[in-house]
């Protein structure tokens, strides 16, 4: 095998694989190095979203959904059902093989593509040289003329809160629980919070989930955040903002939580008794064992890769991509990095858009949004315009009996420019692809509107949004 490549790659997550396949489709000598080994010992590709994050997470969340479905609304549809229940050994074989499957389709990808891959660790040092030390064999130095650093993050352990594998756990311990905990606790209304805690909330487990920030959802369009709120709690998650954890303390077969409530600033301290405390109150920048002593790498004070907008670092051939460096932790952000800095290697066009990113929490129902909140908006000074449509009024999501929820636009009034779409309701986050297209072209609101959506779909829900900015919805009361 050679030693020297035009491009090595350290981390083959969603922001290190994708760079990695693009380098070598732009006709460059390739190498991507990643140390992830699973529980089990054994060793794969793709990173967090792949093997603890995005892909065995919304596996369970279709799994428990439909459990949920099958008991709360199947009757509704008139299928009679008795004796319904979920076997999690099956549950979670089920996301096993998924992940599997999709980890060792990167390799197939490597391998088509031409990428050499390397499982063991990566160590950048000066002068764009790396050490590469195997899972198993001997240490060797590589060398290369473009170095791409894609090593990812790791969950914030809480000191009041350590993880203990057992019966305090991270979301990868989340995603791998053999059975339902009568009593699940959750720190952090978050994503992983909201994700996690409905999975088990779905199979029965009494959820509490106790949230530092007064505010709910504070990054989300507060209108969508309420909503978000409202439908959240009904599903039965007990979410309890402007609470902070001050201790956790596992006893015998439970996990003793103590927490003040803002809320009460005169009661005493909280406590919550709970079988499982999942930790989810953020992810920090990996860099562990990443960076030689002269490597010459500067990172912030929160400890990201410091990168200018096109991911290039101080050092001269050396890049940085994905949840190392700034910018929201997302899969999608971290692969559009990677693909930009393959190209920009390779002398192409490369950019990315960091306003226009998609967000979206997958539990039901779901919740999307792209470009500014009301609020972002409203700070701005810009004289504005939003149009609300309900999901109530659209007949596709009456047919699914997903009637919650709305679509809602945000444009400028002078200009009519659209400037944030959110959406929360069935498929919100499939739905948002159309907002983040808008966008990107910068289309009016009265492109929206012209634009011919398909009946009856929940498209036509944005459409209506759209239209019902301008006080033109024709299916809704227009708000
Ligand atoms: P990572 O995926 O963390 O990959 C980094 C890789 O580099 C790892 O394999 C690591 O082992 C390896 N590595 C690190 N250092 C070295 C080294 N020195 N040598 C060799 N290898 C090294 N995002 C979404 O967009 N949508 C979702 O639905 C979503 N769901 C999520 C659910 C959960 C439970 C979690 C935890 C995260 C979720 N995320 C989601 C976030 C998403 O997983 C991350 O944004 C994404 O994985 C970041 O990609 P990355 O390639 O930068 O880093
Ligand atoms: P997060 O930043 O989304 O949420 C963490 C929450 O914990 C925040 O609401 C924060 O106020 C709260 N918090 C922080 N410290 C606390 C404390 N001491 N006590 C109580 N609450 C506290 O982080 P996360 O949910 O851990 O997710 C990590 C990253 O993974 C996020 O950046 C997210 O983008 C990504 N992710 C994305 C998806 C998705 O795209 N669907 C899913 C899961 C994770």
């Amino acid at each position: 095998m050679a030693d020297s490549f035009d491009i090595i790659v350290i981390g083959g997550g969603p922001a290190g694989y994708p760079a990695a396949i693009r380098a070598a489709q732009n006709g460059l000598s390739v190498a991507c190095i990643d140390e992830w080994k699973n529980h089990d010992g054994s060793a794969a590709f793709g990173g967090t979203c792949l093997n603890a994050g995005c892909i065995p997470s919304k596996a369970l969340l279709e799994s428990t959904e439909l459990y949920h479905r099958a008991h709360a609304e199947f009757a509704v549809h008139g299928i009679r059902t008795s004796g319904v229940e979920m076997d999690i050994a099956a549950m979670q074989k089920r996301k096993a093989d998924i992940v599997r499957n999709m980890t060792g389709g990167i390799l197939a990808l490597f391998k088509a593509a031409g990428v050499t891959p390397l499982q063991g660790h990566g160590r950048l040092l000066p002068g764009r040289q790396v050490e590469f030390t195997p899972h198993e064999g001997e240490k060797r130095t590589l060398s290369a003329k473009h170095v791409v650093l894609a090593s990812g993050s790791v969950p914030v352990e809480l000191k009041v809160a350590p993880f203990d594998g057992r019966r305090v756990i991270d979301s990868w311990g989340a995603l791998e629980l053999a059975s339902v905990p009568k009593r699940l606790g959750v720190i952090g209304a978050g994503v992983i919070g909201l994700e996690l805690g409905s999975v088990w909330r779905r199979l029965g487990s009494e959820v509490v989930v106790l949230e530092a920030m007064d505010s709910f959802l504070s990054i989300a369009d507060q209108q969508l955040a309420r909503e978000a709120l409202k439908a959240l709690k009904k599903t039965g998650l007990d979410i309890r903002t402007g609470a902070k954890v001050t201790g956790a303390t596992v006893k015998g077969k439970e996990v003793v939580v103590t927490y003040t409530d803002a809320r009460n600033p005169d009661k005493a301290e909280q406590s919550l008794s709970v079988d499982t405390l999942i930790v989810a109150v953020g992810r920090r920048p990996f860099t562990g064992g990443l960076l030689a002593e002269g490597a010459g790498i500067a990172l912030d004070e929160r400890g990201f890769i410091k990168v200018d907008d096109h991911c290039r670092t101080g050092v001269e051939g050396v890049w940085a991509v994905g949840d190392v460096v700034r910018g929201p932790m997302l899969a999608h952000k971290g692969k559009e990095e990677g693909v930009m800095v393959a190209d920009l290697i390779a002398g192409r066009y490369g950019h990315i858009n960091y306003d226009v990113i998609p967000s979206v929490i997958y539990t039901a129902p779901e919740i999307a949004w792209v470009g500014q909140t009301e609020e972002q908006v409203k700070a701005s000074g810009r004289a504005y315009k939003t149009g609300v449509f309900p999901f109530l009024a659209s007949g596709r999501a009456r047919a699914m009996e997903a009637a919650g929820g709305f679509a809602k636009v945000i444009a400028d009034k002078d200009s009519d420019t659209i400037l944030g779409v959110h959406i929360i309701g069935p498929l919100a986050g499939e739905l948002i692809a159309e907002a983040v297209l808008a966008l990107e072209y910068k289309a009016t609101a009265e492109d929206l509107q012209r634009t011919i959506h398909a009946h009856p779909t929940l498209s036509e829900a944005v459409h209506e949004a759209a239209l019902a900015a301008d006080r033109r919805a024709i299916d809704s009361l227009n708000r």
